[in-house]
């Protein structure tokens, strides 16, 4: 086959032509989106390697699941090590790739994946750790469940947190005793092939965690090549595909998908660190988050001053190429992304918004979009409704908190949500019935970099959970083994035969068991 190399980004293009989708596409190029600079290419894994990659991690897989879990964790750790020593280097490349500022690079995806390694290296012992059921009923027998490895594990991630993410996955399904094969975003394949470097470095064993670079068709193959688990971070439509081609393989999966985080300020709010998180929460890593602020319910009373202040702070961000300078908000990823934040701001502006500070692209070399605050939305816009993924708080102005309730739970989607009120009880009642997976009180985003919590989403938002006791779990089969306590001898009451006489026995049986909260409930209360 003759070389077809494609920009990153372009897969996401539909269309008939060659290459549209990545389906013919043989290599990728990645180039520096704050300033157009050609990073470098990476060769596109076809479905034969992939199935390859998947073998290999099969045979890897048999020696690591059979090592004590503390094993597990020391060569873990060791992999942290490896990234902690190459800091530097991991950041100078996100930086480059993701136009994302430094700060960001070392702390939300250096920093976060190294403490993940080292909360889940202490936890996996005792959370993965056999345990008894005790039985209400069959007090003769005793049950134990245990935690054993699925398999290999497909990891498919997207571009906005191209190391901490799939990493994050990666870590937690390795400790759990899988092997790991990572389809890493085609937008960003030169952080993945660093992440692997790295592991590489550190003397793990190569086939254990391995990546395969491409389009969707390299990750629709990873799939193909039947996993034992899928744990997918991306897009509801991928969400939706990858959910489909799961299900007809009978594979297991999570899916990690988009989100329209709410924040709801309340009358008591104090104005000036709701103005904080939402400019921080709305325009960290230049909006492009799962879990970003991308709408807010403003009460009347703190609405106005909520607005100005938001405005003013906005104002001062410093916007930039952030390998040059240190920077507050750095480039877009790529140019489709600008073009949904000038469709939604356009529909918005068209329905009576008024645009506050930013709202334009700016002029090349790179890809830029300034910070965006707009006030007077309503649900009729889209900027309240589908996710932005991109720079741009909307605001609309509420009379109630029960009006800003039902506003944040009119969506599709329910990943993160934020309260904020200066009377924090008020606030958790008030959380307690926000429709998200996580609900923060008076902050924001941070629930991304807590691995002791279980992070998904509910609704369109995707199911199960990444990180927490829940997300590591996630990544083992649940068995269940069954031991007699005493002997039986060789009859069994409940086996064979079906008599008149027995049948009256659990007939009695059942009445002294269960009516009026019978005896069971004793029997329970006495053992
Ligand atoms: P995307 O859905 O375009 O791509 C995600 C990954 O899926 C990529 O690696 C892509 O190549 C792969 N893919 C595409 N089609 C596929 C197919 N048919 N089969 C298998 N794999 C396929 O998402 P993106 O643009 O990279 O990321 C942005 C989206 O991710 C946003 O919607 C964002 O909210 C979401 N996201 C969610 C979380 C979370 O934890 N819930 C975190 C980060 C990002």
């Amino acid at each position: 086959m003759g070389q077809v190399v494609m920009d990153r980004g372009a897969g996401n293009v539909t269309g008939s032509g060659p290459g549209a989708n990545g389906h013919a596409a043989t290599k990728i190029r990645s180039y520096a989106p704050a300033t157009g600079e050609l990073l470098g290419e990476v060769k596109v894994t076809s479905a034969d390697e992939v199935k390859r990659a998947v073998e290999r991690a099969r045979r890897a897989q048999e020696a690591w699941g059979a090592l004590p879990v503390e094993e597990r964790c020391e060569r873990v750790l060791r992999f942290r090590d490896a990234i902690v020593d190459r800091a530097d280097e991991i950041v100078d490349l996100l930086v480059r790739e993701c136009g994302k500022p430094r700060h960001e690079a070392l702390l939300h995806e250096v920093m976060v994946a190294a403490d993940l390694a080292t909360f889940f290296a202490k936890a996996a012992p005792r959370v993965l750790a056999p345990h008894e059921v005790k039985l209400h009923m069959f007090k003769h027998r005793r049950s134990f469940i245990h935690y054993k490895p699925r398999g290999v594990v497909a990891v498919i991630s997207p571009w906005n947190y191209p190391f901490q993410l799939p990493l994050r996955d990666a870590i937690i399904a390795l400790l759990a005793g899988n092997a790991v094969v990572i389809k890493p975003s085609e937008v960003t394949p030169l952080i993945a092939q660093k992440a692997k470097e790295v592991w590489d470095s550190a003397g793990l064993p190569e086939d254990l965690l391995q990546i395969v670079p491409g389009y969707g068709p390299t990750g629709a193959a990873l799939i193909e090549a039947q996993p034992d688990f899928v744990i997918l971070t991306g897009s509801v439509a991928t969400g939706r595909r990858v959910a489909a081609a799961c299900g007809e393989r009978l594979i297991p999966c999570v899916m990690e998908l988009g989100g329209k985080a709410p924040l709801i300020a309340c009358a008591d709010a104090d104005v000036e660190r709701t103005a904080r998180a939402i400019v921080f929460g709305g325009f960290s890593n230049a909006g492009q988050v799962c879990v970003s602020v991308e709408r807010v319910y403003a009460h009347r009373e703190v609405h106005d001053k909520l607005v100005d202040r938001v405005v003013e702070l906005t104002k001062e961000l410093r916007q930039g190429d952030p390998s040059a300078e240190f920077v507050d908000v750095g480039a877009i990823i790529f140019p489709h992304q600008i073009d949904v934040a000038e469709k939604h701001i356009a529909d918005a502006v068209g329905k009576g918004a008024s645009v506050r500070a930013g709202g334009k692209r700016r002029e090349g070399p790179g890809q830029f979009f300034e910070p965006t605050v707009i006030d007077g939305c309503n649900h009729q816009m889209t900027v309240m409704t589908e996710e932005i993924f991109g720079p741009i708080v909307p605001f609309m102005r509420v009379s109630t908190e029960e009006e800003a309730l039902r506003l944040a739970n009119d969506s599709h989607l329910g990943l993160n949500a934020y309260v904020f009120s200066r009377d924090r009880d008020h606030a958790t009642r008030l959380a307690e019935r926000v429709e998200a997976g996580s609900v923060l009180v008076n902050d924001v985003l941070t629930n991304g970099g807590t691995p002791d919590t279980p992070f998904g989403g509910i609704k369109a938002s995707g199911f199960g959970r990444a990180m927490g006791e829940e997300g590591l779990r996630e990544m083992c089969n649940i068995k269940h083994v069954s031991v007699e306590r005493v002997g039986m001898g060789s009859k069994d009451p409940l086996w064979y035969p079906y008599t008149a006489q027995s049948y009256g026995w659990f007939r009695k049986g059942l009445r002294a068991l269960f009516s009026g909260g019978g005896l069971l409930q004793r029997i329970g209360e006495i053992l």
